[in-house]
């Protein structure tokens, strides 16, 4: 931690966490959901709309913007991300870890197995937009993200799939820990500043599948380290509840109180905003709203407290509406009543958003990302506000 990054834990109810994380470009309220801006945008928003939503942080993928040589030029030229795309609040990236695991490809994704070459050194893969050769390692994550310059900065690691044996596992999980030292060193080195001279927090990654000695033996390793916040990571988080929820209870005993808890690509939907609050994570990130979005699933729904959990409360089946649906070309109300968000407020009725989602015009892009981004900061905000009036103060 240093005087332009720190955490400060207000309130806990049961396990649920109430927070202020502190960057140079601004707080981040928490439990809060980051919406993905993969290539320095969040799809089919700019960066007032994305603010109109009450997001007060955004993720943008290192791998995305690494391999885009030219882009990453221009970035720079501009001072670093937040001038590059208008956006002057706090900025997170991850490593690329994950990324060239599943997108970088040395052999055709069929084998089931992890196509790129992994050794202790790093990570040689090809791009999958023009089948360059890269070669990503721990201090190559590093130097990229401190080109990028983002508040919040992620350990290089490597991605673990639930299919590892124990000994695949043990190995991967040996050279993760590896490459957060390499990570660390080269943060030190670079005096922890991005290359424009603000301070960036640096984020350890635990992973070990769904073996639960590794899972406690990585969260161990990540907090006795100098991470200014720790993130669980891996194949499972976000992707099944039941299994996100399992790696939480094994390892939270272990995690400190005065420290961050990222779950990384966990924020699918609202019933995701209640798992992560019920079982204590402070930031969460997911490309799921603005991808449901896209695919006519708008969010719809309030988050409820019954006394123990939190959970949703919502007229349709997981939370979602489909706009497709033939019965809303006779329904003009509005969207969502209960919604403060620009579609909502602006009164386009449902007839007209399935017509322009089923003629697939841009327009539909935007007012339904809008929707569903806001439904979830609307969402986190609700559980924010329930921790610190029911919570115990710290
Ligand atoms: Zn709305």
């Amino acid at each position: 931690m240093s005087a332009d990054f720190s955490f400060k834990l207000q309130a806990t109810l049961g396990h649920a966490r109430a927070g202020q994380v502190t960057t140079p470009h601004g707080v981040v309220n928490t439990p809060m959901f980051m919406p993905v801006g993969t290539v320095a945008s969040v799809k089919s928003l700019d960066a007032q709309d994305v603010q109109a939503t009450g997001a007060e942080i955004i993720l943008a993928n290192t791998y995305h913007l690494g391999i885009r040589e030219q882009s990453l030029y221009s970035l720079e030229m501009s001072g670093g991300i937040h001038d590059f795309m208008h956006w002057q609040l706090p900025v997170l990236t991850d490593s690329g870890g994950f990324q060239v695991f599943s997108l970088g490809a040395q052999l055709p994704h069929n084998s089931g197995t992890i196509p790129a070459q992994v050794d202790d050194s790093g990570v040689l893969f090809r791009s999958h937009l023009d089948g360059s050769k890269q070669f990503f390692t721990a201090e190559r994550s590093i130097e990229l993200q401190r080109t990028i310059g983002a508040d919040i900065i992620m350990a290089f690691d490597e991605l673990q799939p639930d299919a590892f044996t124990e000994t695949q596992a043990r190995t991967s999980l040996n050279r993760t820990h590896s490459w957060a030292g390499r990570c660390l060193d080269h943060w030190n080195k670079h005096g922890r500043l991005s290359r424009y001279g603000k301070y960036q927090a640096l984020f350890g990654i635990a992973q070990g599948g769904l073996h639960k000695e590794l899972r406690r033996e990585s969260v161990a390793f990540m907090a006795a380290h100098d991470f200014d916040g720790i993130a669980i990571g891996g194949e499972t988080i976000g992707y099944n509840s039941k299994g996100t929820a399992q790696i939480m209870e094994w390892v939270r005993d272990l995690l400190p109180n005065d420290k961050p808890r990222y779950a990384m690509g966990l924020g699918r939907d609202l019933s995701d905003i209640a798992l992560a609050a019920n079982i204590g994570f402070d930031m969460f990130d997911c490309v799921g709203p603005t991808r449901l979005a896209r695919n006519g699933a708008l969010l719809f729904g309030e988050i409820v407290f019954d006394g123990t959990t939190f959970r949703v409360d919502s007229p349709f089946p997981r939370g979602r509406l489909a706009i497709g649906r033939e019965q809303y070309s006779k329904d003009l109300s509005v969207l969502d009543k209960n919604c403060d968000c620009h579609t909502c407020r602006a009164g386009y009725s449902r007839a007209y958003l399935r017509h322009l989602f089923r003629s697939k015009e841009l327009s539909y892009y935007r007012l339904a990302s809008i929707h569903n981004v806001r439904a979830m900061l609307r969402a986190v905000q609700t559980v924010r506000l329930i921790i610190l009036k029911n919570g115990v103060g710290e």
